[in-house]
């Protein structure tokens, strides 16, 4: 998508401080970090929101899930725990059309969030 800020991070046109990349999945710090570890996770291929899965591009999901695995690891937030966030659409508070999870660390998160 030409006009997609995510789709810029993923293709080096925005500066981003890239955590980790690989074929599918590119993954940066978030802008606004809302917790010491704030990092976003995103499909590399255009997929507006978690509305937009189905069954020719869900495995995507998986690759997400498996580098946040690999980067949980790897920075050494899995031991304390960490959340993982998809916000979907108006009411689940999205602003970048472009799916992305929030992994959130290095802090204890409240439940059920606001
Ligand atoms: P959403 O509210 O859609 O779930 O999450 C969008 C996230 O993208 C927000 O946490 C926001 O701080 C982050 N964000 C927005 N613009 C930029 C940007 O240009 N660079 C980075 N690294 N993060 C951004
Ligand atoms: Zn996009």
């Amino acid at each position: 998508m030409d006009d997609c800020l995510f789709c810029k991070i993923a293709a080096g046109d925005v500066p981003s401080n890239k955590v980790y990349e690989d074929e599918y999945v590119y993954s940066f710090l978030d802008i606004d970090p809302k917790a010491p570890t704030h990092i976003i996770f995103i499909p590399k291929q255009h997929i507006g929101s978690a509305n937009e899965l189905d069954d020719n591009n869900a495995e995507i999901i998986g690759k997400i899930f498996t580098a946040i695995s690999k980067v949980a690891k790897e920075k050494g937030f899995d031991k304390a725990g960490y959340r993982i966030v998809n916000n979907c659409g108006e009411d689940g508070g999205q602003t970048v059309g472009h799916l992305h999870f929030h992994v959130l660390a290095g802090r204890s998160l409240q439940w059920p969030p606001g």
